[in-house]
């Protein structure tokens, strides 16, 4: 496997960044992760308007002008010989001594880019199954519609998830208000057929493949509501589903352990998933 780091296409295994990256000591850098279907980089229009928002939001710079990391996404997707995966990025305010405060000294954000393999057969057969959700009180901060690699909340919701035997946690606040998932979107499907995510302004990130999902349910008359459901109202529904680049649409079976339905995948979040790749195979943005 090959990796980019700053400048240079190197074997994955020797690809490593500085001690003093002020990613590696202070979490101080965004990222993205896109979807490859048949050699295609899904979205990468959104995904890179994102990338400009969180690092403007940061005062970072791009390492690159737009259109060279592109390239360079194209190039390392190209010779890992990835038709079906995904692209990672990651930007950090780059290398400079210690310190909170940002370097007095302008430095060059330093930049990241690696792709992988994965077999859609296996995605396939996890959503087939879908996935056991388990709620986790919201411990983030605020600024959660930056993406910034910065995880420690999700890594250990995640974590506590998988302990439990499921797959995906979801940040609940006091009011228990549904917010995401660890690194998913929320969903779910109302008694009367509509779809039902927290709004994008506050308190979650806006997902690139959330708002394909909104496309594609206005293209098939479905109704979707931006607005706050409880975990009560969740495990009522008649259907739950996560959002993500890496789950695509992936339907929730229970949630606390409380069976969704009669606790298989919802029909409506499986067409959701299947127009999905209809979409990605007529419209490919790379
Ligand atoms: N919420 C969080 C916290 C995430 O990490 C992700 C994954 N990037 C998402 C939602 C889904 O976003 P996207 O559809 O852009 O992958």
């Amino acid at each position: 496997r090959i990796a980019y780091v700053n400048g240079r296409y190197v074997r994955h295994a020797d690809a490593v960044v500085h001690v003093e990256d002020r990613g590696y000591q202070l979490a101080d850098g965004v990222y993205e992760v896109c979807e490859i279907a048949r050699g295609f980089i899904i979205d990468m229009k959104g995904h890179l308007d994102r990338l400009d928002r969180s690092l403007s939001e940061l005062r970072m710079g791009w390492p690159l002008e737009r259109s060279a990391l592109e390239l360079v996404m194209r190039e390392v997707i190209r010779r890992n010989h990835v038709r079906n995966g995904l692209v990672y990025l990651q930007v950090t305010r780059g290398v400079s001594p210690r310190d909170h405060a940002f370097p007095t000294k302008p430095v060059r954000p330093a930049l990241v880019v690696t792709a992988k393999r994965t077999d859609p057969r296996v995605s396939a057969r996890k959503a087939e199954k879908g996935m056991a959700v388990i709620t986790v009180p919201e411990n983030r901060w605020e600024r959660v519609d930056i993406k910034t690699i910065g995880l420690l909340p999700n890594v250990l919701a995640r974590q506590a998830a998988v302990d439990a035997g499921a797959q995906e946690a979801w940040f609940v606040d006091p009011d228990g208000t549904v917010k995401e998932g660890a690194s998913t979107n929320a969903w779910i499907v109302s008694k009367d057929g509509v779809l039902v995510t927290h709004p994008a302004d506050f308190g979650i990130l806006r997902g690139i493949t959330r708002a394909t999902v909104m496309r594609i349910a206005a293209e098939h008359d479905l109704k979707v509501e931006e607005r706050h459901f409880t975990v009560e109202e969740a495990q009522a529904a008649r259907e739950a589903f996560v959002t993500s680049a890496t789950s695509v649409v992936t339907p929730v079976i229970s949630i606390d352990g409380k069976a969704i339905a009669n606790g298989h995948p919802g029909s409506i979040a499986r067409s959701l998933r299947e127009a999905f790749f209809a979409i990605a195979e007529k419209s490919p943005t790379c």
